[in-house]
């Protein structure tokens, strides 16, 4: 018997292509295109490739590193860079990103210089400030901001481009949004510019994307999360045809025991400085599995049997395992959020798996993933 390696994420390709490719159709009916984000997974090239098939022609990540990875693997699609740039990080910018997102003026400046000096014209788009309180120029500013960035010789201004609920939580209303829309044709009007790009938002877009009536001037979204993991972000919920579980954590028992379910002895901090507190149930099944909180966030993981998480350590979590007999060996499997796909997905501990989907078309859409091979992709 071959062992799989432990623990792993099972990342499943179908689930996530069939997860893009609807989400495109709904985007693409409303005349939007998806700028598919991938920094959730660092960038991961499987995961890329099969966004890249379901017809995604533009893809954003937030670190140097990223871009660096998809420019080397040669991938047939546009590179954004979401997050403005940092001024050491302003050579590899114009080196690797086709188009970076931005927001101060001085480092415009410096792209500009560094464009000439690579005999390159940098693309960028001007983050504007709607309210959610991170990154962007406020409305106010624009116009004045937009005069000054034209002058610049080797930057060209290819869109503008608004975020919500990432720092603030502020949810793209249909006011937000006719706001973004209004402005970026006062300034489409008042300088004469073309601005193809007009992006909207992320996955706290697609409530806003799928009600709406008026699209307004947007023409694109930048989808991480519910592409991923099948999730609008305002409020967590399912997006409809889409699928939660591609992306499986699973961990391996290292330790089952019958024990209190409530510390004995005199009791301090533990070793993160928390104090816990414990609910007296008698004797538990305690179960231990050998990953913590050094590769996963622990809080942003979903066991799929009916076992409960009693907390982590660096290199543990501890399980109530409840009915269930578990052995070491046995394995444990998690659906992650966002955070601890992100924690996973970075981590290096954590063997990467893939799942591409043999079956028919009709066993697709009934969800019945039955026939499936199983790639493992060791690293190194
Ligand atoms: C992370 C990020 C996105 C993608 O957000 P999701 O909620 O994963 O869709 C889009 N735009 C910017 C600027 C981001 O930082």
């Amino acid at each position: 018997m071959k062992l799989k390696p432990v623990p792993r994420i099972e990342i499943n390709l179908d689930k996530i292509q069939h997860n893009a490719i609807v989400l495109k159709q709904l985007c693409e009916a409303k005349g939007v295109e998806v700028t598919g984000v991938v920094k959730g997974v660092c960038a991961d090239l499987q995961i890329v490739n099969t966004l890249i098939q379901a017809g995604i022609t533009r893809l954003a990540v937030s670190k140097i590193i990223h871009l660096e990875k998809l420019k080397k693997a040669n991938i047939n699609a546009t590179t954004i860079l979401l997050r403005t740039p940092g001024m050491s990080e302003i050579p590899n910018v114009v080196k690797y990103a086709d188009i970076s997102m931005n927001t101060e003026l001085t480092i415009i400046r410096a792209l500009s210089e560094e464009a000439i000096k690579q005999g390159k014209i940098h693309k960028i788009m001007i983050m504007v400030e709607m309210g959610d309180l991170r990154e962007g120029v406020m409305p106010k500013d624009l116009p004045a901001f937009i005069n000054e960035v034209i002058k610049l010789r080797g930057i060209e201004i290819v869109g503008l481009a608004t975020n919500f609920a990432c720092f603030g939580g502020v949810i793209p209303t249909e006011d937000k949004m006719r706001e973004f829309s209004s402005l970026v044709q006062q300034i489409r009007q008042q300088f004469s510019l073309q601005l193809p790009i007009v992006s909207g938002g992320n996955s706290a877009n697609i409530k806003w994307l799928m009600e709406t009536k008026n699209i307004g001037v947007i023409n694109d979204v930048r989808l991480g999360e519910s592409i991923l993991l099948g999730r609008e972000t305002t409020k967590g919920e399912v997006i409809p045809k889409l699928y939660q579980d591609t992306f499986k954590f699973v961990a391996e028992v290292i330790e089952a025991k019958q024990k209190p379910s409530v510390p004995y002895g005199n009791r301090g901090k533990n070793g993160f400085g928390e104090s816990i507190k414990f609910h007296e149930q008698g004797w538990i099944n305690h179960i231990l599995v050998g990953v913590g909180r050094q590769d996963v966030s622990v809080s942003g993981l979903t066991p799929t049997m009916p076992v409960k998480i009693l907390g982590s350590t660096s290199d543990h979590i501890v399980l109530d395992g409840k009915k269930i007999l578990f052995k070491p060996g046995d394995e444990i499997t998690f659906i992650p959020n966002y955070g601890a796909l992100l924690s996973i997905m970075t981590s290096p501990y954590i063997h990467k798996t893939y799942i591409e989907f043999k079956g028919s078309k009709h066993e697709k859409q009934n969800n019945v993933y039955s026939i499936y091979k199983q790639k493992i992709i060791p690293r190194h």
